[in-house]
């Protein structure tokens, strides 16, 4: 006898709805994944399902987080064949992570609505020390920002931000045809893999955060400029960076330097 698909809704666009269907591509997000007995994997929005099962059919269990309520009874009824399916009903952003990990860190892995990409990336730093790793789908802009050195176009405050907490590795790229309905850019798969307390530089993460947020604000001024209102060259230089440099030039490591000097912790 034939199934029938639970999933009768179609694809909502407000909820960055763009459904996997290549089967070589889920593959590929399942095998860099790659989950071991005893870990504890929790995909941000599942939507019908195209990670979910397959992951779920190798690992046994599997937590998702749908903010979609059309999607919670089809998701809840088909993971029965397929292995032990937690579902929460809810925004990501308002699922507190640490919580959820109960002491043993989690494994974070989702194919995100590309609209809230950057906080859910904050949201899940903000758990770091209860997350093992990540692999997310971006759009492929996203990614090579994220991603980005000194020198590059793309390099800026999101780069700095996620290299400073989390060792950042592109995979592989998404075209649009692999998605119902296509997006309208490409994407890519990232891995993040947050670092280990002893391995962050960052010392005073306030100071850090504005800091990158002033020097990249106007990226096109030196340092001395862009952050005349936090310090002047002399300290900028104190830190070991040269003040005539603009932000795009200075590596993470500088704008570590710099915000732990500041703070008296260089
Ligand atoms: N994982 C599925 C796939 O690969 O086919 C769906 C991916 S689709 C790009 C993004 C999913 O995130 C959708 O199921 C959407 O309903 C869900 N979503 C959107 N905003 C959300 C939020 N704030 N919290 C949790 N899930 C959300």
């Amino acid at each position: 006898m034939r199934e029938t698909n639970p999933f009768t809704e179609p694809p909502k666009k407000r909820l960055g709805q763009h459904f996997l269907h290549d089967r070589a591509v889920i593959a590929k997000i399942v095998q860099a994944v790659d989950p071991q007995p005893g870990e504890h994997l929790v995909e941000i929005g599942p939507g019908q399902g195209a990670i979910t099962f397959p992951l779920l059919e190798r690992h046994g269990e599997l937590t998702v987080i749908e903010f979609d309520r059309d999607l919670i009874a089809p998701l809840t009824a088909t993971a029965a064949a397929h292995g032990r399916l937690q579902v929460i009903h809810r925004d990501v952003l308002q699922v507190d992570f640490t919580a959820l990990a109960a002491g043993a860190a989690i494994r974070l892995v989702g194919n995100l609505p590309y609209n809230l990409s950057s906080p859910i990336l904050f949201h899940a730093l903000e758990h770091a020390e209860m997350v093992r790793d990540m692999h997310f789908m971006l759009q492929k802009e996203v990614v090579d920002r994220m991603a980005a050195g000194p020198g590059s176009k793309v390099y800026g405050r999101l780069g700095v931000m996620l290299q400073a907490y989390c060792e950042v590795t592109p995979l592989f790229d998404v075209p649009p045809d692999a998605f119902r309905p296509p997006p309208k850019v490409d994407s890519a798969v990232v891995r993040l893999v947050p670092k280990a307390a002893a391995d962050i530089g960052v010392r005073a993460p306030a100071m850090f955060t504005s800091v990158v947020r002033d020097a990249f604000g106007q990226r096109r001024k030196t340092l001395r400029n862009a952050l005349s209102k936090v310090c002047d060259a002399d300290a900028i230089a104190a830190a070991g960076i040269d003040p005539t440099l603009r932000a795009e030039q200075v590596p993470v490591d500088g704008f570590i330097a710099l915000s732990n000097a500041l703070t008296g912790q260089g």
